[in-house]
């Protein structure tokens, strides 16, 4: 028996489109290569641009222990420091909590999820995509949604198509113990990256960095790059001697690159980091897969009631697309290239701290409108 929609990947675009469509009692198929709870790289500081929709679909962020974020520290390469309040602000909440949450209420609503599966191809014939999944099963439905991340084999099997890349990045993650104030996100340079820092539920921090995948190879490995790079900044070193580091071993994700995407492929709703990944250093990745997530459901649900045809959902889907997250997810590349550099990132600084109220626009720049 086909489904309505079937969801490829269970992050938060993924989760949050299935919440959605299974509120308007469609027949909903996720399929998630991890079973919940699961850690993931991610800087877990949530905007509060989500914040009253992320209530209003039933998650309780005070009971699970979310953080409040409203201060800004930026700090360069050589450790000259700037601090700002934050005007929107956010909220820090691990991903192992926040996705296994969601994952709960989309259960509770009806959605039929198929854990530890990967999807290894979608085809489409006719009116039905049938999914191929490494199980062997195939599993058909009149609408796919993409939402597995930045980087997946499927992208392969897909023929997607992206431009050629100038730099690619390695992400890494800790859950650590620190002293460190639980209203400020600090975000801090080193040659070739940057690192945040910021609270989280349970009297933890979340450490979590982006750095050149040139640097981790030429030192021989991560935490020969941690020392030799990133303790050049002296807020670096602080946390490295003296944070109690939680995990056996850091968590991390390779190859992560910013190059453009499309919204829309082989008729493919593309959602969150699928179709566009923003810049971490703009902190609103999470938002902008919740609210790509939005907008693919409602549009689905007009589909599948039959007042728009396919060719009208694809290109309403792209046109909504872009008007929400292209240009944010340009500036956030332009805003990156400030970072990493010694001399960009002491300059930029240096000059932030003489023009202090330019970095309120530059933030905002990054960042969309309250949603509910
Ligand atoms: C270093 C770093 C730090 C970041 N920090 C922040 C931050 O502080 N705040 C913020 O808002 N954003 C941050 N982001 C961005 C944020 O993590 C993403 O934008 C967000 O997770 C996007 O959600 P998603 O649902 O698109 O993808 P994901 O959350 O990555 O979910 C994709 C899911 O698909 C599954 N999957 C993959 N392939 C398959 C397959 N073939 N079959 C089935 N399942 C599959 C994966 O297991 C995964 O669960 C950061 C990103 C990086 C790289």
């Amino acid at each position: 028996m086909g489904h309505d929609v079937i969801i490829i990947g269970g992050g938060l675009g993924g989760l949050i489109a299935s919440i959605q469509l299974a509120k308007n009692h469609y027949k909903v198929l996720l399929i998630e290569k991890y079973n919940y709870p699961f850690n993931k790289v991610c800087g877990e500081y949530v905007s509060n641009e989500v914040k009253p929709f992320l209530k209003g679909i039933g998650l309780d962020l005070d009971y699970l222990g979310a953080t409040s974020i409203n201060r800004f520290q930026l700090t360069s390469i050589k450790g000259k420091s700037l601090e700002t309040f934050l005007q929107m602000g956010g909220f820090g909440i691990s991903r192992y909590t926040l996705d296994n949450e969601l994952f709960k209420i989309a259960k509770s609503l009806g959605v039929t999820f198929l854990l530890n599966t990967n999807v290894d191809d979608i085809q489409k014939i006719n009116e039905t995509f049938f999914v191929e999944t490494n199980t062997n099963q195939t599993f058909e439905a009149k609408v796919v949604i993409g939402s597995y991340g930045k980087r997946a084999k499927l992208d392969k099997s897909l023929v997607r198509k992206f431009p050629a890349q100038t730099q690619a990045f390695v992400g890494v993650k800790y859950h650590i113990k620190y002293n460190f104030p639980k209203d400020l996100i600090a975000l801090h340079n080193f040659k070739g990256g940057y690192c945040g820092i910021s609270a989280i539920e349970d009297d933890k921090y979340c450490l979590c960095y982006l750095a050149d995948r040139k640097n981790v190879k030429q030192s021989g490995g991560i935490s020969e790059m941690e020392k030799e790079f990133m303790c050049q900044n002296p807020f670096l070193l602080d946390i490295f001697q003296n944070a109690e580091f939680l995990f056996e071993h850091p968590l991390v994700i390779n190859e992560i690159v910013f190059t453009p995407k499309s919204a829309v492929h082989k008729n493919i709703l593309m959602i969150g980091d699928t179709a566009g990944l923003i810049t971490p250093l703009a902190g609103n990745g999470m938002s902008i897969a919740i609210r790509a997530a939005v907008i693919a459901s409602n549009l689905i649900s007009d589909f599948l009631q039959k007042k728009i045809r396919r060719d009208e959902l694809e290109r309403n889907y792209t046109e909504e697309w872009n008007r929400n997250f292209k240009n944010r997810l340009w500036r956030g590349r332009q805003l990156q290239k400030l970072f990493g550099d010694e001399f960009n990132s002491n300059l930029a600084i240096s000059a932030l701290n003489k023009i202090p109220f330019l970095l309120k626009p530059i933030i905002r720049a990054t960042h969309g409108k309250i949603m509910l």
